[in-house]
């Protein structure tokens, strides 16, 4: 499958998300929706030893009705490039969105399509009657059928350097060795995030964010955090370790569980 979103000199392509979500503009910046959660998160970011593994935030515009965040654009300037999107963590939804699936649970038929989509079997005899599931249990369904709730990280998408796009995870594993090699390049960017993780003062509960892998011919790989929309504060009272099991209500991201089953099965990297 191939889905290009946009084009221009930048080989902008949109590996997750909402297709509406992103707007491209002048001088090296996409636009993203505005998002309050996200903006603060970027803001404070700037501020901190982390700033260099972010892309620089340029504050918001306006466009038309809608208010946008200004990003630099990661692929501005690239040729050819691989990309990988790694959501991370060992869930990627809010303790309130469950809580709040719960309460109220409206039946989608939106979360059923997309259930089917990727395994026909997955959903019960009921659910299949009713062509639809809940908010809660699509969710759930899909963080313990993809690697994030074992391994606190999945893969989203890659793009090819000849512009193909797969997002369908169980395709991905099969280009394993693809995968395998831009980790490899990667590695000591994950090894140094790792320690600068250590000196950073973001204390949040970081959901739903993703590691983003781009290399071309020409410039070094590298290694990218984006999406903070549902990355909220820890309070003052609390503290995460980010490395241990989530159980409902101890509010753990398990971001580093993540981290390390990357770095881990970079060390089994047949190229070494
Ligand atoms: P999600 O459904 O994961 O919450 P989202 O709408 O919050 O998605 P992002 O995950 O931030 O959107 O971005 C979606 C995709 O857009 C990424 O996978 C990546 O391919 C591309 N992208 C995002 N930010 C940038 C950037 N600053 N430069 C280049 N590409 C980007
Ligand atoms: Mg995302
Ligand atoms: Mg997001």
């Amino acid at each position: 499958m191939m889905h290009w979103s946009m084009r221009r000199q930048s080989s902008w392509v949109q590996l997750a998300g909402h297709q509406g979500n992103f707007q491209l503009s002048d001088s090296g910046e996409v636009l993203k929706l505005y998002n309050e959660v996200e903006a603060k998160c970027l803001d404070s970011l700037m501020r901190d030893p982390l700033r260099p593994f972010v892309p620089q935030y340029h504050g918001l515009v306006t466009r038309g009705e809608q208010r946008y965040i200004r990003l630099e654009d990661l692929l501005s300037g690239l040729r050819r490039p691989v990309i990988m999107d790694c959501k991370m963590g060992v869930r990627t939804y809010q303790e309130e969105e469950l809580i709040k699936a719960r309460i109220k649970a409206p039946l989608r038929s939106d979360m059923y399509q997309k259930m089917v989509k990727v395994d026909p079997s997955a959903p019960s005899a009921e659910e299949h009657a009713q062509k639809a599931v809940t908010k809660w249990r699509y969710l759930q369904w899909r963080d313990t059928t993809s690697s994030t709730s074992t391994l606190g990280f999945r893969i989203e998408g890659v793009m090819m350097e000849d512009g193909s796009v797969q997002r369908d995870f169980r395709k991905i594993l099969s280009l394993t060795q693809v995968t395998e090699a831009l980790l490899y390049f990667t590695r000591s960017q994950l090894e140094i995030l790792v320690v600068t993780l250590h000196f950073s003062c973001f204390r949040k509960h970081v959901i739903g964010s993703s590691l983003l892998f781009v290399h071309d011919h020409t410039s070094k790989a590298n290694v990218w955090m984006i999406d903070f929309g549902k990355t909220t504060p820890v309070p003052e009272t609390g503290e995460l370790l980010h490395n241990v099991p989530w159980a409902e209500g101890n509010r753990e991201d398990g971001y580093l569980i993540g981290l390390t089953s990357l770095i881990t099965s970079l060390a089994k990297n047949p190229l070494k």
